[in-house]
């Protein structure tokens, strides 16, 4: 069968599926939720192996960002699922005297998720979760530059779930382009701006709705009066975690440049400490996904003020963590999304320059401000629009289930994560129920003439 046969076919399947309503009930929902989990603790071996060799990523790292966030994914609606799916009663208007009002979740149908490279099993399962206990069925396209933990999701899907439940179709962009011109009933993409452009145009033509999780240059913003020591440790720990290739890492620091001497000295005794004196040897320093970003990186380095790290082995695609001093706002790094173990400093003379900085640039996925004043932090807050945002920290919003994940503006639209992914992938009915013993008949032509007075 051709890749566009098999698409529609397996497109029209899972309709069907969808269509006899076996994906409907509490049960069946939370079975298929309690199957995933199952076939992923029986892979976790397999998945760790994955991570590593695509992204060279330490078991430990891997549990912590990877498996671990999805799994408490799972806990979490598994608990509170049977409360999202209630229909929520809403009060009726005299007008619609004798009748009842409620809003009730209903799954969408057919979606698909298309997943990137840089957290491959977590942003590939996390959007899956909440699609599957919305009641739909899904098509999960990862990403084909993590091959070996695309292969093994596809090992845990296809044991998990019929293909008229959940299928993985695995490939690069030929695939993502055929799968896109199919008529879905929600795209979930996550990965970069220029793609998501693609997925919109091909949603648009049958006016699919879309979440686009996208990217973005996230800035810190680093105060005078901040806790120096604690700024430089987190910034650190947020920026190199996975070599920087974290869609809400710390892109760059607006540092005052008053403290700028003391968070240099900060910065690097956090780098040795987390990652030795020889970051290539260190089994928690990760590796750049492939030659192409690797050799995109490091022409980044051209030119550029090397404060810490810059030293780079193709063949490895290792690139040292690196910061950068006296970066120009003009400077090719300041340009793009870097994406990589790449720290650019630029120094503020103050605060208010910052916060106008922020404002003049596309709205980031995040954005993190470090400062002991908290009139000043709400300030920031206040005056610029992120996705999401941490004060004296950096990333740790993102594992709340409490908290919607999504950006704003170029960095996204739309959100998930706890209650926020079931919406996304619900459709909230509006339904009047109305008895049949009371028939208002004023609002039946013809219309008395005294109508047009009120
Ligand atoms: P990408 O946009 O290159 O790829 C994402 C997906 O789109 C992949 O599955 C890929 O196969 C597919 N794709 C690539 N080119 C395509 C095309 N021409 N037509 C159709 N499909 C295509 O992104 P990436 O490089 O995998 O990930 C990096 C980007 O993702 C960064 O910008 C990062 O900030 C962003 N990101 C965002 C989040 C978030 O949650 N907001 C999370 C991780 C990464």
């Amino acid at each position: 069968m051709s890749n566009k046969n098999f698409i529609s076919d397996l497109i029209a399947k899972q309709r069907f599926f969808f269509g006899e309503g076996k994906t409907l009930t509490l049960q069946s929902r939370k079975k298929r939720l309690e199957t995933l989990s199952h076939s992923i603790r029986q892979h976790e071996r397999e998945i760790l192996e994955a991570l590593a060799s695509d992204l060279g990523k330490s078991p430990e790292e891997a549990l912590l960002t990877e498996i671990r966030e999805v799994r408490k994914e799972i806990e979490f609606t598994l608990k509170h699922l049977s409360s999202w799916m209630k229909s929520r009663s809403v009060p009726t208007p005299l007008t619609l005297f004798g009748s009842k009002s409620r809003i009730q979740p209903q799954p969408l149908g057919t979606v698909l998720i298309i997943a990137p490279w840089n957290y491959p099993f977590n942003l590939s399962l996390m959007p899956l979760i909440p699609a599957l206990a919305a009641g739909n069925t899904v098509i999960l396209k990862p990403s084909e530059m993590a091959p070996a933990t695309s292969a093994i999701l596809a090992k845990i899907i296809s044991d998990a779930f019929l293909p008229e439940e959940v299928a993985l179709v695995e490939g690069g962009v030929p695939e993502t382009t055929e799968l896109l011109s199919h008529a879905f009933d929600h795209i979930f993409f996550t990965g970069g701006e220029a793609v998501g452009r693609i997925v919109m145009e091909a949603a648009s033509r049958h006016l699919t709705p879309v979440t686009l999780e996208l990217g973005g240059k996230s800035p810190a913003l680093v105060a005078a009066d901040a806790h120096v020591e604690l700024a430089a440790k987190r910034i650190v720990w947020g920026k190199f975690m996975n070599a920087g290739q974290t869609c809400v890492a710390p892109d760059y620091v607006l540092v005052e440049e008053g403290i700028l001497p003391r968070f240099i000295k900060a910065l690097k005794k956090y780098l040795a400490a987390f990652y030795g004196d020889y970051p290539a040897q260190s089994p928690f320093y990760g590796r750049i996904i492939n030659e192409r970003h690797f050799d995109r990186l490091v022409g980044l380095l051209e030119n550029q003020n090397v404060l810490v790290g810059g030293n780079h082995e193709r063949k490895e695609r290792f690139l040292a963590p690196t910061v950068l001093g006296n970066v120009s706002a003009e400077s090719p790094v300041m340009q793009e999304e870097i994406f990589g173990p790449i720290l650019p400093l630029v120094s503020v003379s103050d605060m208010e320059s910052a916060i106008r900085f922020v404002q003049n640039r596309p709205r980031p996925l995040a954005l993190y401000v470090f400062s002991e004043d908290r009139i000043f932090c709400e300030k920031v807050l206040r005056e610029t629009t992120s996705g999401g945002a941490c004060v004296n920290d950096t990333l740790v919003h993102l594992s709340s289930h409490h908290l919607p994940f999504g950006g704003v503006g170029p960095s996204g639209m739309g959100a998930y994560h706890g209650k926020e992914g079931f919406r996304t992938f619900s459709h909230y009915k509006s339904i009047v129920q109305t008895r049949t013993g009371l028939d208002l008949p004023l609002r039946y032509p013809p219309y008395p003439r005294w109508f047009r007075n009120l």
